[in-house]
């Protein structure tokens, strides 16, 4: 094949797992999945080599992968991973949400860690091939926030110690029945502002959705924790002046004039698909919306002042998750002061947001793509 030659897509072999969970099990399952505990049946494999492009797509039984000691991803972390679910409609049907839009960041994320791109069509027919054979895993419609989360991951394989792009990669799906994210309702989370961590810098892999990513969050999560706080929130790295967002979530502000606002994207900030629908929702609800650098000096006088009246981070797996107060080292500031624990933007985005998901509002943008 001539390296212009656009491949042909792939195609999923599917081979049944000999062993899985019974009706039972997986009932007992369901009736309360909690978040990232319980997989499938199955999961889905490629693997890609130099010269030879993708192939050896499969669907087969969940179950341990081969790997030897000296796979490159154990040593120089060359990984990428996305998120997203598959939401059960009130007929029966499952769809995804903008799932275009995770495979393009997966080839963005791809570039940047120096892996192979899998085109969007290969992404969206790997969920789909997966979703089929495990169809029963999709929590019934009209149960809550259900869901299957689907988690696709591309890692290098090959066993080298050599300093290099991997000739050999593994691309997998794997997916996990999911409840609501918070098992106790819906309520602000308190966040701590690190001074001593940043969990991306100009130039790094800030913007790339990569393990390495989540790895440099983890003591700043911990010290938030240690000093009673739910998340981090992580400032820019180079001036410690300005909002980016959470280890894994990012953040808006409502502010009392009626301005959605948040922060830019810098190539230190990963560009949420949550983030973006709000953006275009934000407006259709008669908000302003607003992406620009935000000081985190704006943050403490905006809540000091009620300037800022609502903050929420978002995501997939949380969906929106209002927040509370901020803590820093020395100090705190609440912009609830007082009032509803849960704003009324915050509580309608969420809504909206999780009504077209669920096929309770009609999908006007076109979101929605369908897996089963
Ligand atoms: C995945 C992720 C988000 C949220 O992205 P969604 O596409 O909305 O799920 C935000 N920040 C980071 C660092 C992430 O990895």
């Amino acid at each position: 094949m001539s390296p212009s030659a656009t491949p042909e897509p792939l195609s999923f072999t599917i081979a049944r797992s000999g062993h899985p969970a019974s009706d039972e099990q997986r009932a007992a399952i369901l009736a309360n999945p909690g978040f990232g505990k319980s997989f499938t049946d199955h999961m889905v494999l490629a693997t890609w080599t130099r010269g030879q492009g993708w192939h050896d797509a499969k669907v087969t039984a969940y179950g341990p992968l081969q790997l030897l000691p000296s796979a490159a991803v154990l040593h120089y972390a060359q990984e990428i991973f996305e998120g997203l679910k598959a939401y059960r409609h009130a007929d029966g049907s499952v769809w995804s949400f903008r799932p275009e839009a995770n495979a393009e960041r997966m080839q963005r994320s791809a570039r940047r860690l120096a892996l192979p791109s899998l085109s969007v069509e290969d992404f969206v027919e790997s969920l789909r091939a997966l979703v089929t054979v495990d169809q029963d895993w999709v929590p019934a419609a009209g149960t809550g926030e259900t869901s299957l989360y689907l988690r696709p991951f591309m890692f290098a394989s090959e066993a080298f110690l050599g300093v290099r792009p991997a000739d050999v990669v593994t691309y997998s799906v794997i997916a996990s029945p999911a409840g609501a994210y918070f098992s106790g309702g819906l309520k602000p989370v308190t966040l701590w502002i690190s001074s001593s961590y940043a969990r991306a810098g100009a130039g790094g892999t800030g913007a790339a959705k990569c393990g390495g990513n989540y790895a440099s969050s983890l003591a700043g999560q911990l010290e938030g924790i240690e000093h009673g706080c739910d998340q981090a929130v992580f400032l820019d790295s180079a001036t410690q002046e300005y909002i980016e967002e959470l280890g894994g979530m990012n953040l808006f502000f409502v502010t009392r004039d009626g301005r959605l606002v948040t922060p830019e994207l810098t190539g230190t900030i990963l560009e949420g698909v949550t983030r973006s629908s709000i953006l275009e929702l934000g407006k259709e609800l008669g908000l302003d919306p607003e992406e620009r650098r935000i000081p985190i000096e704006e943050w403490k006088e905006g809540a000091r002042s009620g300037d800022i009246v609502e903050i929420f981070a978002c995501g997939t797996a949380a969906v929106i998750t209002p927040v509370g107060e901020l803590r820093w080292e020395g100090g705190s500031v609440d912009h609830r002061r007082g009032g509803p624990e849960i704003g009324e933007v915050t509580r309608t985005v969420r809504e909206r947001l999780l009504d077209i998901q669920y096929g309770r509002a009609e999908d006007v943008h076109g979101w929605l793509t369908r897996l089963v």
